[in-house]
């Protein structure tokens, strides 16, 4: 399903601000600081496989900017990451928090692995290895992972496990806040699994509201059935929306009177995708991407809609849960369509907003309800939703293009504050 890369992800995430940078006139050196992250981490470390032969893995930390608090950003466990992808990552982490209006910076890491070829002891030992390998490089207040494509919450328990055991007896328990995405069990906070994709939800009520649009009346197409895929596919379902085509790494399937979403996730549950799901027709992939939606939702890896498919594609909204799925070339192909496209950095907030929850939980150590924790999530997605639009209508721009502007406009004025040292 991945398209080739045609440029580098670095470049285009920069294109993406610096083309908001123009409008909003921001000047330098913001730019060029903005440009480039501020570390670039890369450790090679060797782990012993179940057969007692070892292997060397690759991993990745880039550390965007701290300037609005610690560097945040999950870790990504899959075979094409590098360098290139990884910073493009990062860097769309801080402008995400920035206009989420949270107190977090940018960062974001990964292992180049295919975790499904290995067992779940040998990816506890990979995570093990990479979080020591990382060392003081992450930290509570200094730097904070969570799950990504690839890595779960159990993934996210043995990382802070991990730091604990080497921080020592005296700080175990202040360290707790060292990652997100963490089990329940283990000080993960309600709410977060379903968080990116119940973010994605209130994007699509977002444009309901804006338009008129009924959420009942509307079908979608999904590419992607993982952890944001999944739960915006149920939460959307619930609400009446038609979940017409879903697509993942095992195939493509459709139903044109909706499929059933809670028999789909029992179903990948047990098989491992969506193909062979029964009551569903099998498609292609570019049926995929070709089959008439009012929305699509990109809901898997970057450079997935790219400009021969969205010149194939028909309808009415794309809101970007996956990061940096849409091509630049797509996004003019949109733009000339009047396709209208909520952007990652807006879309999928839902993720790193209830992160940053569950850190002021790990702080504090109290607890908030589930009911809490999606009001508050609302709130917040909602004023970055609502500063999005009143700045388009200033600009006259894009969305995605306004919710740059509204990143950048709190980030100049904290590096017009405090000015460069020394
Ligand atoms: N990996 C998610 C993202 O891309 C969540 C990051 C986080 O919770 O820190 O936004």
């Amino acid at each position: 399903m991945d398209a080739p890369r045609q440029r580098s992800l670095h470049q285009t995430a920069v294109e993406q601000f610096q083309r908001a940078a123009d409008l909003i006139g921001v000047v330098e050196p913001t730019r060029s600081i903005l440009t480039e992250p501020k570390n670039e981490v890369i450790v090679n470390f060797p782990v012993e496989l179940d057969d007692g032969t070892w292997e060397m893995f690759t991993g990745y930390r880039i550390q965007h900017s701290n300037i609005l608090g610690p560097f945040k950003g999950g870790i990504r466990f899959h075979p094409d990451v590098d360098l290139d992808e990884v910073k493009a990552l990062a860097q769309w982490m801080t402008f995400k928090c920035a206009l989420a209006g949270i107190p977090l910076g940018g960062a974001k890491g990964g292992v180049t692995i295919d975790p499904g070829n290995y067992s779940t002891a040998e990816l506890q030992r990979v995570v093990r290895r990479f979080t020591h390998a990382l060392g003081s490089n992450i930290g509570p207040e200094h730097d904070i992972p969570a799950p990504d494509v690839g890595t779960n919450s159990q993934m996210m328990d043995w990382l802070m496990d991990t730091y604990a055991n080497i921080c020592g007896p005296a700080n175990r328990q202040m360290v707790k806040g060292v990652v997100t995405g963490k089990s329940l069990a283990t000080g993960g906070s309600a709410g977060r699994e379903a968080a990116t994709g119940r973010g994605v939800l209130y994007a699509l009520r977002y444009w309901c509201g804006e338009t008129g649009e009924r959420l009942d009346s509307l079908s979608v197409s999904v590419q992607g059935f993982g952890n944001v895929g999944s739960h915006f596919a149920r939460l959307a379902s619930e609400e009446g929306c038609r979940i017409q085509v879903v697509g993942d790494h095992t195939g493509t399937i459709g139903a044109e009177k909706g499929l059933d979403i809670e028999a789909l996730s029992v179903w990948v549950a047990e098989h491992g995708g969506v193909a062979g799901f029964p009551d569903s027709d099998e498609m292609t992939t570019e049926e995929l991407f070709s089959t008439p939606a009012d929305v699509f939702v990109p809901a898997a890896l970057e450079n997935q809609l790219t400009g021969p498919r969205a010149t194939g594609m028909d309808c009415r909204l794309i809101i970007e849960a996956a990061n940096g799925p849409t091509t630049p070339e797509a996004e003019d192909v949109f733009a000339d369509r009047g396709v209208e496209i909520v952007p990652d950095i807006l879309a999928n907030a839902g993720g790193v907003v209830v992160s940053y929850f569950e850190w002021l939980q790990n702080k504090s150590a109290r607890y908030w309800s589930e009911e809490d924790v999606d009001e508050r999530l609302r709130t917040i997605l909602w004023d970055a939703h609502d500063a999005v639009v009143a700045r388009r209508a200033e600009l006259g721009c894009t969305r995605r293009e306004a919710a740059y502007a509204v990143a950048l406009d709190r980030l100049v004025e904290v590096y017009d504050r405090r000015g460069i040292f020394p």
